[in-house]
């Protein structure tokens, strides 16, 4: 089998742009946004201009069409170029877990519905799985959905979800049978916001990626339209299993241009930086957290271009996108760690924008499921 490590001319410059135009229009005041954890309303639209918003939709439904693999580099460039770690991580929230399920199971109508004011960014998307007694194990959820005729009646509260402050749809998960177990039990729906009985409560405060809001979707009696059912009743575990292969495989392009951007930063500080009469980088002590930076940028790039080549196959990448997830995840906090330690005090202060990087980062071991529980899938997938 030959396999070509190449990127053709045309990607190459596509990745350009995103980088050039990510440096240019995303990067401003920044401190202050994080400080007043203030969503880039703004750089969203420009975002929604340049066509991020629609890569990985049809173009008949207002996207690019964009193939995974030439995606997994635009997201890499977006995540490179755009210092906001929180703006880009409520574009790739929007994009995985709530276009791109609506885009792989939603009926044509609703595709049509929804899909061009995800894309021109009208509308902002979130997914609502977790809820106050159901985190890491997300199928115990006690939401419900129960049929009276042509409509659901949903009763529950869902916590810990991205964009909710902002947002405007949500793939949200229910049970719709109490009698079966998960696989057969749990059902998706398209909510839009101003469904009456559904209040988005509670802006919870981070410490990180404080530019991404997060709040909760609270259900009283929310009667939601039959026609408001994400593919077939009881196939909720299907498309959620779906839907993360994608957001595990994708998001993290975005922390491996993240993790380019630290390295730059410390190898450029490592030579100027003088002590002893020598810059700092000639002390092993330094370089050699360089070169394991360096060394897992370059691990991680393997893995997520792997990623898009098998989801251009047509394939799930289910195991890819746990390995890969946990070990970019855990890489970036490690290089933001290291990035500190290089930068002495300059790192811990907000003005260089390095602690910044590591608030951000502390999050991707937690969400989309924690390190453990990949580590258990993983061990899972290979046999034991
Ligand atoms: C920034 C951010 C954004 C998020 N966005 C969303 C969103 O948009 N939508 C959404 O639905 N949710 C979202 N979440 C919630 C996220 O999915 C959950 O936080 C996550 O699934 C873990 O659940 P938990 O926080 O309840 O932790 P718990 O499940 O209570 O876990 C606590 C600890 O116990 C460990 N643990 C639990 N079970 C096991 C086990 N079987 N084996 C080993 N260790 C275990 C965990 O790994 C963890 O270390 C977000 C979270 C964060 C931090």
């Amino acid at each position: 089998m030959s396999i070509n490590f190449n990127w053709n001319p045309d990607q190459l410059d596509f990745h350009k742009s995103v980088v050039s135009f990510a440096q240019k229009e995303l990067n401003q005041e920044l401190i202050e946004k994080d400080r007043r954890s203030q969503f880039d309303q703004d750089g969203w639209k420009k975002c929604a201009e340049f066509g991020i918003l629609g890569w990985p939709i049809a173009k008949e439904y207002g996207g690019q069409g964009l193939d995974p693999l030439t995606i997994i580099l635009g997201l890499e460039g977006l995540g490179y170029g755009c210092q906001d770690n929180g703006l880009v991580f409520a574009i790739n929230n929007h994009l995985w877990s709530c276009a791109v399920s609506i885009a792989n199971f939603g009926t044509e109508a609703q595709k049509q519905q929804y899909l061009p004011a995800l894309c021109d960014g009208r509308s902002v998307g979130g997914h609502a799985l977790t809820e106050p007694n159901s985190g890491s194990a997300a199928f115990d959820m006690e939401t419900t959905a129960i049929r009276h005729g042509d409509y659901y009646l949903l009763n529950g509260t869902k916590t810990f979800i991205s964009n909710a402050p902002v947002g405007d749809v949500y793939v949200t998960f229910a049970r719709t049978n109490l009698e079966v177990g998960v696989q057969q039990g749990i059902s998706a729906f398209i909510i839009h916001k101003d469904l009456p009985g559904l209040t988005i409560e509670k802006e919870w405060e981070k410490s990180g990626l404080r530019t991404a809001p997060m709040g909760e979707l609270v259900f009283q009696d929310c009667k939601v339209p039959a026609d408001h059912l994400l593919g077939k009743e009881g196939r909720g575990h299907t498309i959620f299993q779906s839907t993360i292969s994608w957001e595990r495989g994708f998001l993290f392009a975005s922390q491996v241009g993240a993790m380019e951007r630290v390295l730059e930063r410390c190898v450029s500080h490592a030579k100027q930086r003088q002590q002893f009469g020598q810059s700092i980088g000639s002390f092993q002590g330094v370089s050699h957290k360089i070169a394991d930076m360096k060394m897992r940028l370059e691990l991680a790039k393997l893995m997520v271009y792997k990623i898009g080549w098998l989801k251009k196959e047509g394939k799930r990448a289910f195991l890819e996108s746990s390995i890969s997830k946990v070990f970019i995840s855990e890489s970036l906090n490690q290089a933001c760690q290291d990035a500190i330690q290089i930068h002495g005090a300059r790192g811990y202060v907000t003005d260089y924008e390095l602690e910044r990087e590591l608030r951000d980062a502390i999050a991707g071991t937690i969400y989309a499921g924690t390190s453990e529980i990949h580590r258990n899938m993983i061990a899972t997938l290979v046999g034991i």
